[in-house]
């Protein structure tokens, strides 16, 4: 690192010089539009040069509103290009209720419902978006199984970019597809799988018709990454004994061990968190690799759960999901589509959060891993609650106890309510 990039930070110009490179091989990468190494086939990842950072501590960044952008240091975009629409900054429950229900005594919920979109993808879409109007891209695409769609329509319209979003058809939960729909972007209902649906996105990203912003480019991690940095901001940088995501395509719990590695880095904390990845038992890739101590996973051909945000056979990030969980001694399980409408309820009945199914697994595996004896109850333990009720009204209308039906007469209210 050289002054002058110093020097431009202070100016305010604020973007962290990097490297692309190959996660497998360590080479470096040039070509913007690749998603994996020309050589060995890997997997992608950012190398930040976090140098102008040393010097400094969390204080110097907080006269920036909580959100992505406070952490632009750590970003790999100049902050003059962001595309934004406020992300991030979302609050971080104390949850004494629902701790007391399960069993651990500090127990907190980051909501990232409360994003922009309902998710925790506009945080990697702000990153992803401003990079791909960086670098000239016409068309942004991905395959979705409906949260990043939404989210990537929305960062689309506000770039005034085109859009086409590739989603299993019928499988998407409906506040998803309303949401695409409703930003405009090009929907295609791909008969097949989530899985299926990638693969096409990623051939008309290899013929450069789209720009592929699915978690398999590195910069949507970097964004990502955010949520950690909100938490230990959160939690004046005393940091927590663990913490538990949902897992799917699994770039969400590398960003956090990613950001991790980077404060440890720099030096603003001195031990990490054990990042916890929760699965569905329809859908299980990860937390059976973990069962065997392997490194890498085998695929699952129908993967089948309620949770349809983390239904993926084949998940892009998998083995990078499986290195934070070993190297931070953390934990990886599945829960039930039964754990997991459990957990959603007890969200809503004790805390007044809503949250969609998959975003439940990380509070049901909690439970779960306190009941198994893994977690201890004087933990100090975070669950990354990922997405909005309203995303899937569908399987909450089906999964509560229906309207009563009343006549419009206040005798007759007052027999259904005893009042
Ligand atoms: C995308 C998503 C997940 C899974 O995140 P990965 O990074 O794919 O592991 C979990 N919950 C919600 C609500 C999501 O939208
Ligand atoms: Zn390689």
């Amino acid at each position: 690192m050289d002054n002058s990039m110093g020097k431009r930070m202070q100016e305010g110009l604020n973007m962290a010089a990097h490297k692309i490179l190959c996660w497998d091989c360590g080479r470096e990468i040039t070509d913007m539009y690749a998603y994996t190494c020309p050589d060995c086939g890997g997997l992608l990842t950012i190398k930040m040069d976090l140098e102008p950072l040393k010097g400094m501590s969390p204080e110097d960044l907080r006269s920036e509103p909580i959100g992505v952008w406070r952490y632009a240091p750590f970003m790999p975009v100049d902050k003059k290009n962001a595309v934004t629409i406020k992300e991030g900054g979302t609050p971080l429950y104390k949850t004494s209720a629902l701790g007391k229900e399960i069993g651990i005594k500090d127990l907190y919920v980051k909501y990232e419902g409360a994003n922009p979109t309902g998710s925790f993808k506009d945080r990697g879409m702000t990153i992803g978006v401003s990079h791909a109007v960086e670098i000239g891209a016409k068309i942004v695409g991905c395959a979705s199984t409906g949260n990043t769609s939404a989210s990537l329509a929305a960062y689309a319209a506000k770039a005034g970019l085109k859009c086409a979003v590739f989603l299993p058809s019928g499988k998407v939960a409906a506040g998803k597809l309303a949401q695409a729909m409703f930003f405009g972007a090009k929907v295609l209902s791909i008969d097949g799988n989530f899985d299926d649906a990638l693969d096409l996105a990623r051939k008309m990203s290899e013929m450069r018709a789209i720009y592929l912003l699915n978690s398999i480019n590195p910069y949507r991690p970097e964004g990502q990454k955010s949520v950690l940095f909100e938490i230990m901001d959160q939690l004046n940088y005393d940091v927590p004994d663990r913490i538990i995501l949902p897992v799917g395509n699994a770039a969400n719990i590398w960003a956090v061990y990613k950001a991790l590695t980077e404060l440890m880095e720099i030096g603003w904390i001195d031990r990490m968190p054990m990042l916890t990845g929760i699965q569905a038992v329809g859908s299980m890739p990860v937390a059976k690799a973990f069962s065997e101590g392997a490194e890498d996973f085998v695929p699952e051909q129908n993967p089948e759960t309620v949770a349809t945000a983390i239904r993926i056979g084949n998940p892009i990030s998998g083995r990078k999901a499986l290195r934070a969980i070993y190297d931070t001694n953390g934990y990886s399980v599945s829960v039930t589509d039964e754990e997991i409408i459990a957990a959603q309820k007890l969200l809503g009945r004790k805390e007044g959060i809503g949250v969609e199914p998959a975003s439940a697994a990380s509070v049901a595996g909690a439970r779960k891993l306190r009941e198994m004896g893994i977690i201890d109850p004087s933990e100090r333990v975070v669950c990354i609650c990922t997405g909005n009720a309203l995303k899937d009204p569908d399987t909450i209308i089906s999964n509560c106890e229906k309207p009563i039906s009343c006549a419009n007469d206040l005798e007759a209210v007052r027999k259904v309510l005893g009042a």
